[in-house]
């Protein structure tokens, strides 16, 4: 299918209709377009292992759509997509939800340039891809207690992603975390991390990706109250001492 645009566009858009997630011929192209960059440049950013047109529609295009069947979004949020890699799913999502701000945050210089080579080429406004640590970020005033969305995928267990994730929350805003089914015993183990960094589980959400066996799973975090100055510790630290 690797060149195949007619048989890559019917896969995809049966697989968003079975997410029942609406959509525009100009999102399946656009889709295709980040298709085709991914794969001619996967060898020089080093970008992902998944790189077959079958698994790349499955395990990152409609796995990061997937959250839009099940939550409602309501326009002119600001998201942060944490350790984005490729650009999932901040990337993905943008395209879909055209009327948000995106932020993609990847400690890979590689991989921020490649995302940067991607909106230019797609053309897309209201997205953004830096290069840097979470740690570090968090810490500074325009990034720390400023978004209304955190999301992440693939990028530390649940309690060091909180403390990635939860300074740039605003009070009373949510990370969507997506987990594997490892995600209970995750939870208990950063129940000092929840507590320490001011959030709450606020719900977990079994997500189906249509043609997926994988269990998939959207940990919802909420924050709950201010998180104090000295969170996130030192770029490196919450990773070799998780609270
Ligand atoms: N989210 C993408 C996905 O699901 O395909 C990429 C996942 S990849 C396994 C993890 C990414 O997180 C890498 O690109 C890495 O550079 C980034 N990363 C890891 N720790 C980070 C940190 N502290 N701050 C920012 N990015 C980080």
């Amino acid at each position: 299918m690797e060149n195949n645009k007619n048989e890559f566009i019917k896969q995809l858009k049966a697989g968003i209709e079975a997410l029942d997630i609406s959509y525009s011929s100009e999102q399946l192209e656009q889709l295709w377009e980040y298709y085709l960059f991914f794969i001619k440049e996967n060898k020089k950013y080093n970008l992902s292992t998944i790189t077959e047109a079958d698994a790349v529609i499955k395990k990152h295009f409609l796995d990061s759509l997937v959250i839009l069947k099940q939550l409602n979004f309501d326009g002119r949020k600001r998201w942060l997509d944490i350790g984005t890699g490729a650009g999932f799913p901040g990337m993905v999502l943008k395209l879909f939800l055209p009327g948000d701000s995106f932020y993609l945050l990847d400690s890979s210089a590689k991989k921020v340039n490649f995302l940067n080579q991607l909106i230019y080429k797609l053309g897309i406004k209201g997205i953004d891809a830096s290069h840097g640590r979470a740690e570090d970020l968090a810490q500074i005033d325009e990034w720390r207690a400023s978004y209304d969305y955190v999301c992440s995928r693939a990028v530390a267990s649940l309690n060091v992603l909180l403390e990635y994730a939860v300074p740039f929350l605003k009070v009373g805003a949510l990370a969507y975390l997506y987990k594997g089914p490892e995600y209970k015993a995750e939870i208990k183990e950063a129940e000092t991390a929840l507590k320490t960094l001011g959030a709450q589980i606020k719900e977990v959400i079994e997500l189906d990706v249509p043609g997926l066996e994988a269990e998939r799973y959207l940990v919802i975090v909420e924050k709950v109250s201010k998180t104090p100055v000295k969170f996130p510790r030192r770029a490196g630290i919450p990773k070799k001492r998780p609270l």
